[in-house]
């Protein structure tokens, strides 16, 4: 930000010659400084907002004039909150979408098995949850294809969405991804159900920016460690279904929301 600005404050027609030479002689290094800053910024940007399109293309949420919502969690499965979370989903009759981490998959691929056979859709989450944007070509492609193989054995089906830990990328993560026919999916609506408790005040929070083609960013389970407890997540997921459900809100898994929209992709903000 502090180029353009600097730029048009050295270029003013009143300055003399002299008085501009010496300017821009004391602010050169300032300008270079501000322009590696600003240009961080904007690699942070594309690598790190969910809505940010500039690294590659991704699913982060459906048209904004069909009032449907997807329910997403990340980190599963875990034990027992999964199986909580799942029992709540059957008894309110709605389908949402898992992204696993192919450790706890092979840990406990019954789970994912129950995930399947509730009508739920799975994607793949990594193997380990490391930060993609960091991660070279070869791990990123070993992260992705571990996490498909653990899947498989546990299922014998292949997922085709893929959110990377964090939210975390860079364009060759996208490319690999693609290449692996996995659906890149990342989110418009955040939870902060690992920040904050209890269950209101995560209803509170999705509330806030929920609507017409929501995705909803919650957790199952913690890359910090398998067992973690979501109890608070299991309780916010009934009231935002109640709550949603009262306005008239279809709830829908991603590949469902995907159906309804253009090309199969939507984004709130482009660029
Ligand atoms: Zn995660």
């Amino acid at each position: 930000m502090g180029l353009p600005r600097g730029r048009v404050g050295l270029t003013t027609r009143d300055q003399q010659p002299t008085t501009r030479f010496t300017i821009l002689r004391m602010l050169g290094p300032l300008i270079g400084a501000g322009t590696v800053v600003a240009a961080a910024g904007v690699v942070a940007y594309h690598a790190m907002a969910p809505w940010a399109q500039g690294f590659g293309s991704t699913f982060v949420c459906g048209p904004s004039s069909v009032k449907r919502i997807a329910l997403t969690y990340d980190d599963g499965p875990n034990d027992p909150h999964t199986l909580k979370l799942l029992e709540v989903l059957a008894k309110d009759d709605v389908r949402a979408t898992f992204f696993l981490i192919g450790r706890y998959v092979s840990r406990r691929p019954d789970i994912v098995r129950d995930i399947l056979q509730a009508g739920h859709a799975i994607g793949n989450h990594t193997f380990t949850h490391p930060t993609l944007a960091l991660t070279g070509a070869v791990e990123t492609r070993i992260q992705l294809e571990e996490c498909q193989r653990a899947v498989e054995d546990a299922t014998g089906e292949s997922p085709r969405l893929f959110r990377p830990p964090f939210g975390a990328r860079r364009p060759r993560t996208l490319q690999i991804a693609r290449s692996l026919g996995l659906e890149p999916v990342m989110w418009n609506v955040t939870s902060w159900d690992w920040k904050v408790a209890p269950a209101a005040k995560i209803v509170e929070r999705c509330n806030r920016s929920m609507g017409d083609g929501a995705v909803v960013l919650m957790h199952d389970g913690s890359h910090l460690g398998f067992g973690a407890d979501r109890w608070q997540t299991v309780v916010a997921t009934h009231l935002l279904i109640e709550g949603w459900r009262a306005k008239g809100y279809e709830f829908v898994t991603i590949p469902e929301m995907m159906e309804g929209s253009v090309a199969g992709r939507q984004s709130p903000v482009a660029g």
